[in-house]
């Protein structure tokens, strides 16, 4: 399982990252990216602590883990500022929050998002043919989510996807232990989605190359 959206008690997780990083290594994770929930005010706080036990938890266990960051309900004009600065920090994964059914995400932010070039725009809901075209031309992935409520929209992002020639990618977004899937899982949630094998395999494989560039980039 690659996994590049997940949370700490550097927002609103419940696991320190060291136990987060453990207990993904016990589900069979190659790698995972902490993706904390931020904004202008916290984002210079958590990325540099998320980065020194990624660093020190990547050395001592058989798993890749990364910093990153997920910006959370900011202004969608704030986009392509924070992302640079979450980059320079350290992040090595830029999440979008993205446009979900079920919150209420300022409307232009799965634009802004792909604007910005972020690396994920995280559960996109609705979005349009035209905001998934230009994330095809930016390089910005869609993801499709195992997590309940943003799940809701996983059948209209994949199609979309398909139709607009953009990379998907799988993520957790997880919260809490329980939230951590097997690959198998994965796999289902995606069949669920509406991909054949053949897209299920294109899609895994985005997430891989995304990860090993991330990877080689932090231990750069
Ligand atoms: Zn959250
Ligand atoms: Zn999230």
């Amino acid at each position: 399982m690659i996994d590049l959206h997940t949370h700490s008690i550097f927002s609103d997780g419940v696991l320190v990252p060291s136990e987060l990083v453990r207990r993904a290594v016990m589900k069979g994770y190659e790698v995972i990216a902490i993706t904390d929930h931020a904004d202008a005010s916290n984002i210079d706080f958590i990325i540099p602590r998320v980065a020194t036990a990624c660093r020190e938890l990547s050395k001592r266990w058989n798993i890749k883990a990364l910093p990153g960051i997920e910006l959370t309900h900011i202004p969608p004009e704030t986009f392509a500022e924070l992302t640079q600065r979450g980059r320079a920090l350290g992040a090595m994964i830029v999440v979008a929050h993205g446009e979900t059914l079920v919150e209420p995400v300022h409307p232009g932010t799965n634009r802004a998002a792909i604007e910005a070039r972020v690396d994920i725009l995280a559960h996109p809901g609705l979005i349009t043919k035209e905001d998934a075209a230009l994330a095809a031309r930016n390089g910005v992935c869609l993801e499709i989510t195992t997590r309940k409520g943003h799940s809701l929209s996983n059948g209209h992002v994949a199609r979309i996807a398909g139709e607009a020639g953009v990379k998907l990618v799988i993520d957790t977004d997880s919260h809490e232990p329980g939230d951590l899937v097997t690959d198998d899982f994965a796999r289902s949630v995606l069949l669920g989605a509406g991909l054949n094998s053949e897209q299920i395999a294109v899609a895994l494989r985005n997430s891989r190359e995304l990860a090993d560039k991330a990877v080689a980039l932090f231990n750069k």
